[in-house]
């Protein structure tokens, strides 16, 4: 630990759920959400209920109820700044040296991007997401350490999985890169890198809300379905941080990852064919083996199944070790997805 005396957390990681609120054009399908319970005075629980349909027929309806909890629970009222607050220090860490890396899971259409992004990169300051929130937390914690002598720089890298293809989305305009691989930083070295993958030196906010839109915009030349794109890729940003303080002769190196994950959705097998299936089997088995990763670390088993997808390789340095890990698990309000919002918590719970 170099600086500050951050409380130590309870393991190094954890997990936070969020229900987001019914958009306005929701509201009239569905007033209020009847199938979700948030306990009064927990923070940390959440409940699931609806009527057991197998049980109708009979003169007493049963109840069927899901009982979870987690670190935090958000109902739909917490705002992007409230839910930051709770996790500065786990940011703030990054600058002592631990490797810190942000999850969103969920089905698409639950909240994932507008958590981790905001509605739109440069939307309004307030409705700002956690990407944005977290840089501009830790340049101001380096502005705070330079009074002690230390030098921080930071570079940021946005990159895309897409059926197990890395993609760099910070390429000028134009410019096609082709697919990147991950690669060990010297032979037998557990240390990866993914060769020619940009790199881009950021030192305000502003700065790193335009790589986010400039990724945003990549996406959509390299394809017109953006939506279903992002859905269905994993997106990647990732700062590296540089800590030096000369008269010391000490050294910092870290990064902050913010995963937006995939679409958590189970999709259909059986009626996917060619391109579709191909898609479904690798999201899929990423989310799968990113739960494997994260519960086995929870576990402390000695074997950690990285090597089972890109994401997880490409993370393995910022996962192991004495990386701080948060997911959040972003859950939609209707009472059309209870299904998935029941599979997207029992995943989240298993790997808590
Ligand atoms: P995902 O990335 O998981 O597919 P989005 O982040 O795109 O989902 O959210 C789906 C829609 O819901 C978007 O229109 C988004 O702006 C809106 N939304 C999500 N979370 C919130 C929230 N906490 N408050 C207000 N609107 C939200
Ligand atoms: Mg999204």
């Amino acid at each position: 630990r170099l600086h500050n005396d951050i409380q130590e957390l309870r393991g190094n990681i954890r997990v936070f759920c969020r229900v987001r609120p019914l958009l306005p054009e929701e509201r009239e399908r569905q007033r209020g959400m009847p199938h979700l319970h948030f306990p009064s005075q927990d923070t940390r629980s959440l409940v699931l209920t609806r009527p057991d349909d197998s049980q109708l027929g009979r003169e007493r309806r049963a109840e069927l109820r899901y009982d979870f909890s987690f670190d935090r629970v958000f109902p739909p009222a917490a705002s992007q700044e409230e839910i930051f607050q709770e996790i500065q220090l786990l940011v703030q860490s990054a600058l002592d040296g631990y490797p810190v890396c942000i999850f969103a899971y969920g089905q698409t259409g639950s909240g994932k991007t507008f958590t981790m992004e905001g509605p739109s990169p440069a939307g309004a300051p307030e409705s700002r997401g956690m990407i944005p929130r977290a840089v501009r937390h830790l340049f101001r914690g380096a502005r705070d350490l330079a009074a002690k002598g230390w030098q921080y720089g930071f570079s940021a890298s946005f990159l895309e999985i897409y059926n197990e293809a890395l993609r760099d989305l910070l390429l000028a305009r134009g410019q096609h890169g082709s697919e990147l691989e991950i690669r060990r930083l010297a032979p037998g070295s557990d240390e990866l890198h993914v060769p020619n993958l940009t790199w881009v030196p950021v030192e305000s906010e502003e700065q790193v809300l335009e790589l986010l839109q400039q990724a945003g915009s990549q996406r959509s030349v390299a394809r017109t379905a953006l939506n279903e794109r992002s859905s269905r890729s994993h997106s990647v940003f990732q700062l590296r941080i540089q800590g030096l303080h000369t008269a010391r002769d000490l050294r910092c190196t870290s990064s902050l990852t913010l995963v937006d994950l995939a679409g958590s959705e189970r999709l259909e097998k059986s009626g996917s064919v060619g391109s579709r299936l191909r898609e479904t089997q690798s999201i899929n088995s990423s989310l799968s083996a990113l739960g494997l990763v994260i519960s086995a670390l929870c576990n402390k088993e000695p074997h950690i199944p990285y090597r089972n997808s890109k994401l997880t390789f490409l993370l393995q340095n910022c996962l192991g070790g004495h990386a701080k890990v948060l997911m959040f698990v972003t859950i939609s309000p209707l009472e059309e997805n209870f299904g998935e919002s029941l599979n997207s918590l029992r995943f989240a719970s298993k790997v808590n």
